[in-house]
């Protein structure tokens, strides 16, 4: 067995793996001209949390396209860039995501979309992805998922908690420099039925957003004092 082929088993293993140890030595050399800023790059959009080109280019300061350029010549330099395309031919109601982000918007709409991220342990980039076809539909509500920081979430869970507290008082408490510009610039952006209404104030109670959200606003609400109480 050993002199099989004319050759000692050791040649012929050592003869088969000629042509791969070429490659791997081919592949190190190319990535030596790997810089730094490169590898990070890659390691990052390989991560867990998948993030965008978007939000990996915010951190080292490039655009969307030169994020894509250099996950482009990484790959062509042999480094391991994760794949990452949404499965063709999606059906909502027949989705496992989807359904479960449904349920986790009815039972708790007020969530960051890294929060959803960790809970139904997707990447980000999966949440935003199937957030995307059911904000289309209309089937989760405007703000699931929206809010970036958790700390507005939890200014305005306190906010509703507490009826007698002003805006300005939790935003003291809080650490904000002006809780209610914040609060102000989520009433122009429409989400100022998130907020409950404090009694006095005529802007809050009848504001058009409120009245046209009618009645699923209510249940909203409930959903968040039963969530917080
Ligand atoms: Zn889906």
């Amino acid at each position: 067995a050993t002199k099989a082929f004319g050759m000692s088993y050791d040649e012929v293993k050592r003869r088969r793996s000629l042509p791969e140890i070429k490659q791997i030595e081919k592949k190190l050399a190319s990535i030596k001209d790997v810089d730094q800023r490169m590898i990070k790059i890659v390691q990052m959009y390989n991560s867990e949390q998948a993030p965008t080109l978007e939000e990996i280019g915010r951190k080292f300061g490039l655009t969307r396209q030169r994020v894509h350029q250099i996950l482009k010549e990484a790959q062509e330099k042999g480094l391991e860039v994760a794949r990452r395309k949404p499965t063709l031919g999606h059906w909502i109601e027949r989705c496992k995501i989807c359904q479960q982000m449904r349920k986790l918007a009815a039972r708790q709409p007020l969530m960051t979309t890294r929060n959803i991220a960790q809970t139904l342990r997707i990447p980000t980039w999966k949440v935003y992805w199937h957030l995307n076809k059911l904000r289309a539909r209309d089937l989760v509500p405007p703000h699931f998922g929206h809010f970036r920081s958790e700390r507005i979430i939890e200014a305005i869970k306190l906010y509703n908690r507490n009826p007698s507290l002003s805006a300005w008082k939790l935003g003291q408490k809080l650490g904000y420099k002006n809780l209610p510009a914040l609060f102000r610039e989520l009433r122009r952006r429409g989400f100022g039925y998130l907020l409950v209404p404090r009694v006095g104030n005529a802007k809050d109670t009848h504001s058009a957003a409120t009245r046209r959200q009618g009645r699923r606003i209510s249940t909203r609400q409930q959903g968040l004092k039963r969530k917080t109480a």
